[in-house]
């Protein structure tokens, strides 16, 4: 991808962000120092780099279940509108892509648990004398749990939407099952779209990604159906 930035190696997997996530954390970072004052500033940067962080974790469960079954991922690359993992591999088997695409998602769940857990044990992190603990903590929970219920939205090429397309290719051909993954991922996009004119440019940016890496996830598919078959008339 243009103008990302490898930033680290992590088992063997490049980590990388692209330069528009350093201009929204710039953003957040500014607008809140001039609202609230420096320290709100700097606390809203960390919030968002440990948000990140969730993302980047969630990127490695899908990369650390892909390689489970010998797929590769060369990179992982930060964007502001979540992490892109790019694995390479043939086609999976439906229940190997189901267990890829859940565990993103897991480590969130793992995340948002591990936090609840903590928050139960010392309540005095959410006390307003702690503003760094107060404010930081049970906002990472919510949005971990919020990552969650987004990614399972079954608007493919997301995670729900790989799930969906997992579980109808066990019942119908793999194509047939991209297709109607890809249909469903393209109308809730158009949602995401129409919802996001009006309340939410993030969700805009995500609608049109979601269409288009529809598009082309099932363009994708055809093609190399096509090489399948090609290559079955050849024999
Ligand atoms: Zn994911």
């Amino acid at each position: 991808m243009k103008w990302s930035y490898r930033i680290a190696r992590i088992a063997g997997i490049d980590v990388k962000i692209h330069i528009t996530f350093l201009l929204l954390l710039a953003y957040f970072g500014v607008t809140d120092w001039r609202d609230g004052g420096a320290f709100q500033g700097i606390l809203s940067m960390a919030f968002i780099l440990l948000l990140f962080l969730c993302v980047l974790l969630h990127e490695f469960g899908h990369a650390m279940a892909g390689r489970h079954y010998g797929i590769r991922t060369p990179d992982i690359t930060l964007l502001p509108i979540g992490g892109v993992a790019r694995m390479q591999g043939g086609l999976q088997k439906p229940w190997q892509e189901f267990v890829i695409a859940v565990s993103g998602p897991a480590v969130n769940v793992v995340i948002a648990g591990v936090l609840w857990v903590v928050l139960l044990l010392f309540p005095d992190l959410v006390d307003p004398r702690h503003p760094i603990s107060s404010q930081i903590l049970p906002n990472l929970m919510k949005i971990n749990l919020a990552l969650v219920m987004f990614n399972m939205i079954p608007a493919f090429p997301m995670d729900g939407g790989r799930v969906l397309r997992a579980l109808l290719a066990m019942k119908l051909n793999y194509l047939k099952a991209t297709k109607i993954a890809a249909r469903t991922g393209q109308v809730l996009a158009v949602g995401f779209v129409i919802v996001g004119l009006g309340w939410d440019p993030m969700l805009l940016f995500i609608g049109l990604f979601v269409f288009t890496a529809a598009r082309e996830e099932l363009n994708d598919v055809i093609f190399r159906e096509q090489i399948e078959r090609d290559r079955g008339f050849r024999i």
